[in-house]
């Protein structure tokens, strides 16, 4: 379950984040909130008419890429073909995602080898990780069953950032 972002608490943080407080910021960053799943623009734009927004879609844009600047929200991974970007509130742990190429089903994932890394990455270049933006592509348990693929074709395994 995600937590809910009631107004104040959005405007606490675009206030926090150094943007002026409009209706369009609040809104964006409310339907990112309350989203059950991962959004790109025009998703998040057909959310916002649903509830009587009346927004344009160059607007949703604008807004996310303000609301990104700022470290509001996270534009975490793009679709299976690389066009789509898809958003979320940056207030949820570190994961990851896992995009299935047949059926489009987004799984966020967690792997102790991104830890792993941050230490590697610490120990042999005396780098600081502050984000891995890591995106997994290839086929789910179900896809990869039903065609009995099993190790798909594809080229599976992708770095995305
Ligand atoms: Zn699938
Ligand atoms: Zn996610």
């Amino acid at each position: 379950m995600k937590g809910l972002l009631d107004v104040s608490e959005a405007r606490e943080r675009l206030e926090a984040g150094g943007l002026r407080v409009t209706s369009q910021r609040l809104l964006v960053l409310q339907i990112l909130a309350r989203a059950e799943a991962h959004l790109d623009a025009e998703g998040i734009y057909n959310l916002a008419r649903e509830q009587g927004f009346h927004v344009s879609l160059a607007t949703v844009y604008r807004t996310l890429s303000r609301l990104k600047e700022t470290g509001l929200v996270d534009q975490r991974f793009f679709g299976p073909e690389h066009k789509r970007e898809y958003y979320e509130a940056a207030d949820k742990a570190e994961h990851y995602h896992f995009v299935c190429l047949s059926c489009g089903k987004v799984v966020e994932v967690n792997t102790p080898r991104i830890a792993q890394a941050r230490r590697e990455l610490a120990e042999e270049y005396g780098l600081v990780l502050a984000a891995a933006c890591t995106c997994f592509e290839g086929y789910c348990a179900e896809c990869a069953a039903e065609s009995g693929k099993g190790k798909a074709r594809g080229h599976g395994l992708a770095a995305v950032s």
